[in-house]
């Protein structure tokens, strides 16, 4: 989802590390948008509306009493309006569900994220409905691949940047565009902490990571170049060139040995 406005001066860093109590109320944060996951994806099929997504993950998230985070999220003149992002083939995220069906070769990009007990999660992933195209299937496994090379790089000691060049690095080795414009996050007390986690190496900042950092990072793989629009909804991303695009996402937590994933299912 978009940033909004940093509280913190142009160049502050503000990063918020967890202690265990509230690293306990993260991970319930996460097990609920994991397990909402877990029911959901089934229901991605040919003939499906967006919209029907998006409705069952609203119920199942209020049901077990968390508060669906990107709805309402934004510009008071603009909010997003779902519960679920829900961004199909050129649509790269922020896509907005509703009485659009899914169709045979889809690939579809589910993104969401939870306040529960006033801690935060976010995750995404990206499926292909049948028949999978040999170009789509690959797209869809090189940016889960960029994914998990990236929590590789996550330690104690490391720097953002590395978790940056893993995915960049990956992507580009197959030949596909990275997405500059949106990055990855810190996450937990908010939907979106400092430090950014870019899927590039720029001249950002280069913060490095600690035990107790909880991070969002979500490698946006497209099967062509990297340039990205926005519509005139104010929300979805599309690829520049038309060509499909890939979405995975995990909220982990730096520990001190390590990385644990929060939001696997
Ligand atoms: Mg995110």
């Amino acid at each position: 989802m978009k940033r909004p406005g940093s509280q913190a001066q142009k160049g502050t860093l503000v990063i918020r590390l967890k202690n265990e109590k509230q690293m306990a109320g993260i991970k319930a944060s996460c097990r609920l948008l994991s397990d909402m996951y877990a029911e959901l994806r089934p229901r991605i099929a040919a003939g499906v509306t967006t919209g029907e997504l998006d409705r069952f993950a609203h119920a199942y998230i209020v049901e077990h009493g968390g508060t669906p985070a990107f709805l309402n999220y934004g510009d008071r003149s603009n909010p997003f309006p779902a519960t679920l992002c829900v961004s199909i083939n050129e649509e790269v995220i922020h896509g907005i569900p509703g009485n659009r069906v899914i169709r045979p070769g889809d690939v579809v990009g589910i993104d969401s994220g939870i306040e529960l007990g006033g801690f935060y999660s976010d995750a995404a992933f990206s499926v292909a409905v049948p028949p999978v195209a040999p170009e789509t299937e690959k797209l869809l496994r090189v940016t889960r691949e960029c994914l998990e090379r990236a929590i590789a790089a996550v330690k104690p000691g490391a720097r953002i940047h590395d978790v940056s060049r893993a995915v960049f690095s990956h992507a580009r080795a197959n030949g596909f565009g990275v997405v500059r414009q949106f990055c990855g996050h810190g996450v937990g007390f908010s939907q979106h902490e400092d430090p950014q986690v870019p899927n590039y190496v720029g001249s950002g900042p280069n913060p490095r990571i600690v035990p107790g950092m909880v991070i969002a990072i979500e490698p946006m793989i497209n099967a062509g170049g990297d340039g990205v629009a926005e519509l005139d909804d104010g929300w979805t991303i599309v690829t520049l060139d038309g060509s499909a695009s890939a979405h995975f996402e995990h909220t982990v937590a730096v520990t001190a040995t390590g990385v644990e994933v929060l939001t696997a299912w």
